[in-house]
């Protein structure tokens, strides 16, 4: 495919891609990245424009082609990487963005650059190789795991891209010391466009998915997740916990349940009001989380009732657990209202190999109900005798 072709297959592509992601950007969340990608898809469209240009018209000043176009190449790379940074809430200060244009356009309109295409793509390749191994291993370092399969794109997509420019570099440099490598310029050349256009579609592509991906996210996490305290709601029981219990049963492991509640709540909101009353299931919350294990998992189960799984924890553990999480909440103060006393009941449970995880919840149900008739602000286990050998 000749080179004006291939300017042509660009300029449909970033047509394509900038308008598809103005479009998403205006009609979803409006994600903050997704401006700086509809930039680079801008960026890349005027790139492709002036390059059709510059081929079909003699007339083309050099400071706007090839000077220009070469800027919006770079612009497009900085542009993607600058959408990464936003992504994972580190943006990258305007001042920067547009000194790095500038500069990159300033270099470009040296007497070294205007000289020859050779000059041009040895000042310009190495700044895109650097965009580009600088977006891999950013991608890396920020790897997260439910957007595992669309990082992958993008870090493979990174790779080549920068692979292909250092290969089109070296063989410039090799030209240059008038060394044979027995590449043709214009088959590198052709070969080059092809992995840019490769590569723009793949970076596109992954950046639809990856809007799309988190709104799904976003979506699960609104629907498992309590709105007033951000813990597990009770929609997400089932599934959760049929999970972890299988796992410890798999590990041949117990597993125990804590069940808690606040004593009187009621006279909380009644005294102090509603408002109040949300601060404290909150700070019971915080407090509560605080004594637990990255693993382990609290839900709200009712509206000041909640449950905790303890993974692969047998029952004394559990009932020491239980017990610090008591007593941190009665020593605790609550900030928006030191007045109000809070103290829990909480009830345990613990099972091993056979149990169901409904009905460790059961139990440590009525674990709870004895630790509220017991006088409340105290723990009780399940007492139920355990099959023997289980924990
Ligand atoms: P007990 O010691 O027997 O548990 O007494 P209690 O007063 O806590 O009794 P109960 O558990 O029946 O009362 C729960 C109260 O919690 C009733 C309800 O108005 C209040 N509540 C439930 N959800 C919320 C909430 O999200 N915010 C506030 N402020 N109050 C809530
Ligand atoms: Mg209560
Ligand atoms: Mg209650």
């Amino acid at each position: 495919m000749d080179v004006l072709t291939l300017n042509f297959v660009n300029l449909y592509i970033a047509l394509a891609a900038s308008s598809m992601l103005w479009l998403l950007y205006r009609t979803e969340a409006k994600p903050p990245y997704l401006q700086y990608w509809t930039f680079a898809g801008i960026f890349l469209l005027l790139n492709a424009s002036l390059g059709v240009l510059f081929l079909t018209t003699d007339q083309m000043p050099y400071w706007l082609a090839p000077a220009g176009a070469n800027t919006c190449t770079i612009g497009f790379h900085l542009l993607l990487l600058a959408g990464f940074c936003r992504h994972w809430q580190r943006p990258i200060a305007l001042f920067w963005l547009v000194g790095v244009v500038m500069l990159v356009y300033a270099t470009n309109l040296s007497d070294f650059a205007q000289a020859s295409l050779s000059n041009r793509l040895l000042l310009n390749f190495p700044v895109i190789v650097s965009l580009s191994l600088l977006s891999l291993v950013l991608l890396l370092r920020h790897w997260q795991k439910p957007l595992h399969s669309i990082y992958l794109m993008f870090a493979l997509a990174f790779g080549l891209n920068a692979a292909q420019f250092s290969l089109r570099w070296a063989v410039v440099v090799a030209n240059q010391l008038h060394l044979d490598l027995g590449i043709s310029e214009q088959l590198l050349h052709s070969l080059g466009f092809f992995g840019l256009v490769a590569f723009e579609l793949v970076i596109f592509s992954g950046c639809i998915l990856l809007v799309k991906r988190q709104q799904q996210l976003a979506l699960q996490h609104a629907s498992e997740r309590d709105q007033l305290t951000g813990i597990l709601n009770r929609n997400s029981l089932e599934q959760k916990l049929h999970a972890e219990v299988q796992r410890c049963q798999r590990a041949g492991k117990c597993c125990s349940f804590i069940m808690f509640d606040i004593d009187y709540f009621k006279q909380v909101n009644d005294r102090f009001g509603h408002i109040i009353g949300d601060a404290a299931i909150c700070h019971v919350v915080k407090v509560t989380t605080e004594q637990l294990r990255p693993y382990d998992l609290m839900f709200r189960y009712g509206g000041e009732e909640f449950l905790v799984c303890l993974p692969e924890t047998a029952a004394a553990e559990a009932v020491h657990i239980a017990n610090r999480i008591r007593s941190h909440i009665e020593h605790s103060t609550l900030a928006d209202c030191p007045q109000a006393q809070l103290t829990v009941s909480v009830g345990v449970a613990s099972g091993g190999l056979h149990t169901l995880w409904h009905h460790l919840v059961s139990e440590a149900d009525q674990a709870l109900y004895q630790a509220k008739h017991s006088g409340r602000n105290q723990s009780c286990l399940f007492s139920a005798p355990q099959p023997a050998g289980v924990c």
